[in-house]
């Protein structure tokens, strides 16, 4: 059992070689040192290297009787458990104001919630998933992630039955070896910058179980191709000009199947229909999965209430009403989803495998919540600052000739020019920048399409109680009665 050091996972990536596509070219060398993937390579190292640190060891970390391993590898048994669990995925992402979506803590949880509800699966899968979760656990192992399919024609009655043209990944063969995967898959996070890849089922109805199929493989095996989009991330400009973008761009990438070869030992989903409709709801991987999310959402609205405060503060604008106002907004999504998240913990119950499991309501909540709120708290930073959102001279503007026009111009009630814009430039790119926009659109999207994920909200939760207490009210004989 192992916890990887920063510098054991950049070299590890580079190392693999992964078959890594941007801007036309294929990435040769090492991922560490090219312009694209740098400084999110050197962010992720960051966090495991606090495995390591004394004030934070003991929160990122676990021991069993094998050793030493990482706190998403636990299952949890006890709310104490979630507890510890939710202040360990807080602190990895208070160091980027939650905007690192794909921690390794966030797959590594469904990794876990696999492998520890393992008897959902039949033999042989459910060896094979225990022995994904446990090299995991074991080498401190990350993970991206893809669970759909290309955007090409998303009507209802659409299905693509064709096997001279495939678009999505679908099983083509199967051989002694393993089965062979053809066609692409959406969209894969830090695609290339992880030891290996959890593909998972499409949701929604499969009736061709060409498409019924779940495993893990290594990022870099043959035929396995990740196509980025291009980067944010600009080496020519500086941590000052853009604060975020510089250290956090992850990348998204379209996720290549050239005839890949999946082994058997690494396939634990396969055209079992009525598997695929429970492999996320009956292990609860989406619950856990929404935890990490929420917690994760509770820090970066502490940074945007942070961010709109200070900025508020130094242009001095906090005396107005409605300014007053619209950051108490950020304050009342805050509590709101603290609050959630504490529901959920404080409510949680084990399920058939053991694993404590926070209450599923309050999450789905948090999540739909914040999907619809998280633009709105992106539209009141830039009320509050509005020109200054543009008027962002850049570092070597304030070196140069008109630095001295910038220092006098710029200044703020209470701040000098550099430090208003450093600030100013800090809001910008968390909302503004194409960086920015990504976050935006991240968070309405990532764990799936609002619509569909309010319905099944509306789907799953339990009305009865309430249509029952109007029924007493219309009808109280009839209640007496009962
Ligand atoms: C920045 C970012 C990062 C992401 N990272 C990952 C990742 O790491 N791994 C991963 O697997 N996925 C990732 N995703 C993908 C994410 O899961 C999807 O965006 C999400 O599930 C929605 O699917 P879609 O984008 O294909 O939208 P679509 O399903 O194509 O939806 C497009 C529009 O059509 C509507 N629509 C489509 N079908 C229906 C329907 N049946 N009923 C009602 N309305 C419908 C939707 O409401 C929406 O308005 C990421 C997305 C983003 C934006």
């Amino acid at each position: 059992m192992t916890i990887i050091t920063g510098k054991q996972y950049t070299e590890r990536i580079d190392q693999l070689n992964n078959e890594v596509w941007i801007k036309g070219e294929r990435v040769n060398g090492k991922l560490s040192l090219h312009p694209a993937f740098s400084g999110i390579l050197k962010s992720k190292s960051a966090l495991y290297d606090l495995q390591h640190q004394p004030e934070t060891s003991e929160l990122l970390t676990r021991t069993d009787e094998s050793g030493i391993f990482n706190f998403a590898f636990e299952q949890p048994t006890t709310i104490e458990d979630l507890r510890k669990r939710r202040l360990a995925t807080q602190l990895w992402a208070r160091k980027s104001g939650g905007t690192i979506g794909r921690s390794p803590d966030y797959i590594n949880t469904a990794i876990m919630t696999l492998g520890s509800s393992h008897t959902f699966f039949d033999e042989p899968y459910s060896k094979n998933v225990q022995h994904i979760f446990k090299q995991a656990k074991k080498k401190d192992l990350s993970f991206t992630h893809t669970f759909i399919n290309p955007q090409v024609n998303r009507s209802p009655h659409y299905l693509e039955f064709s096997n001279d043209n495939i678009i999505a990944a679908k099983i083509i063969d199967e051989t002694d070896e393993g089965i062979i995967i053809h066609g692409a898959r959406l969209l894969a996070t830090q695609g290339g910058l992880t030891d290996e890849i959890l593909v998972l089922p499409v949701g929604g109805n499969q009736i061709d179980p060409a498409y019924v199929y779940a495993f893990a493989i290594p990022s870099n095996t043959p035929g396995l191709k990740f196509l980025c989009r291009e980067s944010y991330a600009d080496t020519t400009v500086s941590k000052y000009d853009h604060p975020l973008t510089t250290q956090f761009d992850e990348v998204d990438s379209i996720v290549v199947f050239n005839k890949v070869l999946v082994p058997w030992d690494r396939v634990f989903l396969y055209q079992d229909l009525t598997a695929i409709g429970k492999i996320y709801t009956e292990p609860s991987v989406n619950i856990l999965l929404l935890f990490q999310a929420v917690c994760r959402q509770v820090v970066k609205t502490e940074f945007l209430l942070g961010v709109s405060e200070a900025l508020a503060t130094m242009i001095a604008i906090t005396d107005y009403q409605h300014i007053q106002e619209k950051i108490s907004e950020v304050i009342i999504t805050l509590e709101i989803m603290q609050s959630l998240l504490h529901k959920a913990e404080a409510e949680a119950q084990l399920n058939r495998f053991g694993t404590m499991i926070p209450d599923a309501n309050p999450l789905m909540v948090a999540s739909s919540y914040y999907q619809k709120t998280y633009p709105r708290l992106v539209e009141i930073l830039h009320l509050l600052g509005a020109s200054g959102f543009i008027s962002l001279p850049t570092e070597k503007d304030f070196d140069s000739e008109i630095g001295k026009d910038l220092d006098q111009y710029l200044q703020a009630k209470n701040a000098p020019a550099k430090e208003r814009v450093q600030l100013f430039r800090l809001a910008w790119d968390l909302t503004m920048s194409s960086f920015g926009s990504r976050q935006t659109q991240y968070e309405r999207f990532f764990f799936g399409d609002p619509i569909r994920l309010a319905s099944s909200l509306y789907q799953s939760y339990d009305k009865t109680t309430y249509t029952q207490q109007v029924s007493n009210f219309l009808h109280p004989e009839t209640k007496e009665k009962n």
